[in-house]
């Protein structure tokens, strides 16, 4: 550092003799010049060659802390390979920038997030004091980790000396393993991956949860990606740029992660999703394909972005030999620097790159519980686009994005149960009202018509009083299904009460809405309802009214359908009454 300071010093003495020179002494070229244009002219100059000279400081600055950086990590990996010395820790715990600082907090986060743990630490290794120093930690503990803990024992000084990434299970976790505790939580699942730098050990990630066999193989492989993918962003953590793509990318997945709003439309999840790869790859065309449970045979494209005059969404892909099958059927990361040297035989068709021609590409599988499995393809026009570290980077976001759709699905699951009845397998009247708000305003949207029919079965409760509610709920479940099979499958049918139906008829005339309602009631009169010991004829009475003509919203509907339903009812049952003609 002295011979900086010097720099510094004799640059500031250059500064002050340059001053003297340039600015006072007149010189022959300026004779004929007026004496204000020469002075302005001088200062100017002066004003260049100091600007120059800071720009040539900061430059030896930064070149020498460079150097400095470069020698320390060279020296220690020559001077003592494997052993326990290390200074780069040290260096950037000392200098940590607030973009070292951001990148792994997000790093942290987003473990946490996708590995499901109660504990993610990262710890850097300092060799002066021969201990792991922690660097940031996500921790859902009681007892956090600690800040310090010496390296010895017989799991962190193995580490150290032979770095491989390793998964322990409950029965092979001794309390000598839990050393980065004070007080350690029961453990049941601990990974931890090494960190190197240029083949120098400098410290590792770690995760643990209190769950056993929480992780597998899979898991391990991924932390292994997360722990190198630190390296890389270290690594460059001169380039400002770099990094600050590095940590908004991880911004980003972490708030795609935990913000999706549930209820999202699968495009619009795609959509975002594809916002935060723009981020951080370079592609020309990205697709985004699945087997559906229902046909397992054949690839959907379900997303596309990027060129064009290319195969989009709903497209099926032939999987043999081409591009995606390694992703589907191997479910594993491919990387094509140049499609007409690589193995695969072909992209998505034989001879489809004559008219697109794609050169490199990166794909990964994303693997969920709904779909039977899928992946995301990035393709360039350039050759060799894509690095191993871009499949690890793409494949990290491919498994948080697997997270995200399970996690949807469960959801939507969940949803669908609270809105189907129980006893008749429809939906039930809350189900029933989003639904025709949801019609209403489509109709209103598009200036069309729509029917609401309410239907409740006549003299229902003498089933229940002489055979019992057994029967009674047969009788129901029989009519809901009897009502199903008689409107289109486009059309709404919703248990509204105890023996109380209701249809949504969308974009449909009156006159077919009456036939339809008319064979509801024709079909539930024919219908023998027969078990253990009963044996009766039903009829139901249904009331009628439309949007926009007899209300324009949803109680207003609802309440003249119910007014013509009483009307059918008391005009003695079994019969469709209109809401114009109720009072009939
Ligand atoms: P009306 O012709 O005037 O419609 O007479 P009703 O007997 O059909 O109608 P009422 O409203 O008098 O009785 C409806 C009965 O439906 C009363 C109630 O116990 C019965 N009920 C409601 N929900 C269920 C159910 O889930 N299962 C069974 N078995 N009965 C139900
Ligand atoms: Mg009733
Ligand atoms: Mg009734």
């Amino acid at each position: 550092m002295s011979s900086l300071k010097s720099a510094w010093i004799i640059s500031i003495l250059l500064i002050v003799i340059l001053f003297l020179f340039t600015v006072y002494p007149s010189t022959e070229a300026f004779k004929n010049v007026p004496e204000p244009f020469q002075n302005v002219f001088r200062i100017l100059l002066f004003v260049a060659i100091v600007s120059l000279m800071i720009f040539l400081l900061t430059e030896m600055n930064n070149w020498y802390r460079r150097c400095q950086l470069l020698s320390q990590s060279y020296d220690q990996h020559q001077s003592e390979k494997g052993s326990t010395v290390n200074a780069i820790g040290l260096h950037y715990k000392i200098d940590t920038s607030e973009n070292y600082r951001q990148l792994i907090h997000h790093l942290t986060e987003i473990m946490h997030a996708s590995l499901m743990a109660q504990a993610v630490f990262i710890y850097l290794y300092n060799g002066k004091e021969n201990s792991y120093v922690l660097q940031e930690c996500s921790c859902s503990h009681k007892s956090r980790p600690l800040n310090t803990f010496p390296c010895e024992g017989e799991l962190f000084s193995k580490l150290h000396l032979n770095p491989q990434p390793e998964l322990y299970q409950s029965g092979q976790i001794v309390p000598d393993f839990l050393k980065y505790y004070q007080v350690p939580p029961k453990i049941g699942t601990l990974m931890l991956a090494p960190i190197s730098i240029n083949n120098v050990f400098v410290g590792f990630i770690g995760t643990d949860s209190v769950d056993r066999e929480t992780w597998g193989k899979e898991d391990l492989d991924l932390l292994t990606g997360f722990a190198n993918l630190f390296r890389n962003a270290v690594l460059q953590i001169d380039v400002v740029d770099q990094q600050e793509v590095y940590i908004s990318f991880f911004r980003d997945l972490f708030r795609l992660n935990t913000e999706i709003t549930f209820g999202i439309e699968p495009h619009e999840l795609y959509k975002q999703a594809a916002a935060v790869l723009k981020k951080f790859f370079r592609f020309d065309k990205l697709t985004l394909a699945f087997i559906s449970k229902d046909q397992p045979a054949s690839l959907t494209i379900e997303y596309v972005e990027g060129s064009e005059a290319d195969y989009t969404i709903g497209h099926e892909i032939n999987l043999k030999q081409g591009v995606w099958e390694p992703i589907i059927r191997h479910k594993k990361p491919v990387l094509i620097g140049d499609y007409d040297k690589s193995e695969v035989e072909f992209r998505f068709q034989p001879d489809d790159l004559k008219i697109i021609p794609f050169r490199s590409a990166v794909g990964i599988p994303v693997l969920t519980a709904s779909k039977e499995a899928g992946g995301i393809l990035l393709e360039s026009f350039k050759i060799d686009n894509y690095t191993a570290e871009d499949v690890e980077t793409l494949n990290i976001f491919g498994r948080n994005f697997s997270e995200i759709l399970n996690r949807l699905t469960v959801y939507q699951s969940m949803k669908e149960l609270a809105m189907i009845d129980g006893l008749t397998n429809i939906y039930n009247h809350r189900a029933f009202k989003e639904r025709l708000q949801i019609e209403i305003e489509r109709s209103r949207r598009y200036n069309t018509t729509l029917t609401l029919l309410i239907l409740d079965l006549d003299k229902f409760k003498r089933i229940n009083d002489t055979y019992g509610h057994l029967h009674g709920d047969y009788v129901l479940r029989k009519s809901a299904n009897i009502i199903r099979s008689s409107v289109r499958t486009v059309d709404t049918i919703a248990r509204y009460g105890g023996e109380e139906f209701a249809v949504i008829l969308i974009n449909t005339d009156k006159k077919s809405c009456l036939n339809t309602a008319e064979r509801i009631c024709k079909n539930i009169n024919s219908f023998l309802f027969e078990k253990e010991g009963m044996s009766e004829r039903m009829s139901i009475s249904i009331g009628m009214s439309e949007f926009p003509g007899d209300g324009d919203d949803l109680q207003a509907l609802i309440s003249c359908a119910d007014m013509a339903m009483y009307s059918a009812k008391r005009a003695g049952g079994n019969r469709v009454v209109l809401y114009e003609n109720h009072k009939t």
